[in-house]
């Protein structure tokens, strides 16, 4: 288990981690969600002392990271995949760790295996791919066997198949009993892997709640509705307390009403429908908004943010 209480950061103006206080409990995946610049990495630097809190505690399994006996066998994580030696051999840079760490030599081709690098086992890392470097960082992770894993990122940069596996490797991890501790700029993503979620923003506490409650009260239900009787169904939806708003090409846009319940309204009123489509990525954009406040780094203005996967809905690998 992982606690952080009261955690306070500070370089010098500039405050990363603001009175920061979550758990993260054995046998589930939880998701550490905000914008970039929110204060996710430093907050993970801190849990593994890596850096030293202005004030507060971060603790695991009750002792700060420098306290625990065997920290490398208790803790696996990844943090900078990119921080591997470009000359050395995948095998040889796990040899290395291992040695340093006491980890029978077996355990590399067990991991390299794991993560399926065993072909490339030989091959030096400067060749690697981002996937690969991120799946050679995630054995490094795994190397000690460790009962609980912190990942910074670990999806940025890989393919859908790179995504899919991490995934079910991390569930397959949490299903084990250990701590899985990942963090994320995307909603969508997080959505179909983790079980709980704690969003931070500007260092600051937004949310800390089982995923399918997050799901539940931030996702709006938004249905995209096409009928040649537009204005018929609109008075019809207005009568029920939905939000209707018209589209530049005449559909309606449909809040705070059920796919189904629209269905039978336009049966009750013969009204005929082309198209009802629940719309997907809403929950991309609640994320958006609840962080919009605390996002650092905004793009440039009217760029609109880039379509939101359709992840969320997909209901997991
Ligand atoms: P995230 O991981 O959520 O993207 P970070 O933890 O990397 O956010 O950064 C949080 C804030 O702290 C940012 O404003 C960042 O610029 C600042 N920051 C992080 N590390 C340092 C550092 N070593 N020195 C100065 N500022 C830092």
């Amino acid at each position: 288990m992982i606690e952080v209480k009261d955690l306070v950061k500070r370089y010098g103006e500039t405050t990363a981690v603001d009175h920061l206080s979550f758990t993260v409990e054995p046998g589930r995946i939880t998701g550490f969600l905000g914008p970039n610049g929110a204060g996710k990495s430093t907050t993970m630097r801190l849990i593994l002392g890596l850096d030293r809190p202005t004030s507060g505690t971060a603790l695991i399994d009750g002792m700060p990271y420098r306290s625990l006996p065997d920290p490398l066998r208790y803790v696996g994580a990844l943090l900078e995949a990119k921080a591997v030696h470009p000359g050395r051999t995948a095998f040889n840079h796990l040899l290395y760790l291992a040695q340093t760490q006491g980890v029978p030599k077996s355990r590399i081709n067990e991991v390299l295996d794991l993560v399926g690098l065993s072909a490339v086992a030989n091959k030096r890392t400067k060749g690697f791919s981002l996937g690969m470097g991120q799946r050679l960082g995630i054995a490094a992770a795994l190397l000690g066997n460790p009962r609980l894993l912190i990942l910074d990122e670990p999806v940025n940069g890989l393919d859908p198949e790179g995504i899919v596996w991490i995934r079910n490797l991390m569930k397959q991890l949490a299903a084990e009993g250990r701590t899985v501790f990942v963090s994320s700029h995307l909603m969508n993503e997080m959505a179909v892997t983790a079980d709980h979620v704690v969003v931070i923003g500007r260092g600051r506490l937004i949310a800390d709640t089982p995923m399918e409650q997050f799901i539940a009260r931030y996702s709006e239900n938004v249905v995209l509705v096409r009928t040649p009787q537009a204005e018929k169904l609109r008075e019809a939806l207005n009568g029920l307390g939905a939000v209707v708003t018209t589209q530049q090409d005449g559909a309606l846009l449909v809040n705070k009403t059920e796919a189904a319940a629209i269905g039978e309204l336009a049966a009750a009123k013969g009204i005929v429908l082309h198209e009802l489509s629940p719309q997907r990525g809403s929950l991309e954009e609640a994320f958006m908004e609840l962080t919009r406040e605390d996002v650092q780094f905004h793009g440039p203005a009217g760029i609109p943010a880039a379509p939101a996967s359709s992840a969320a809905q997909d209901g997991g690998a």
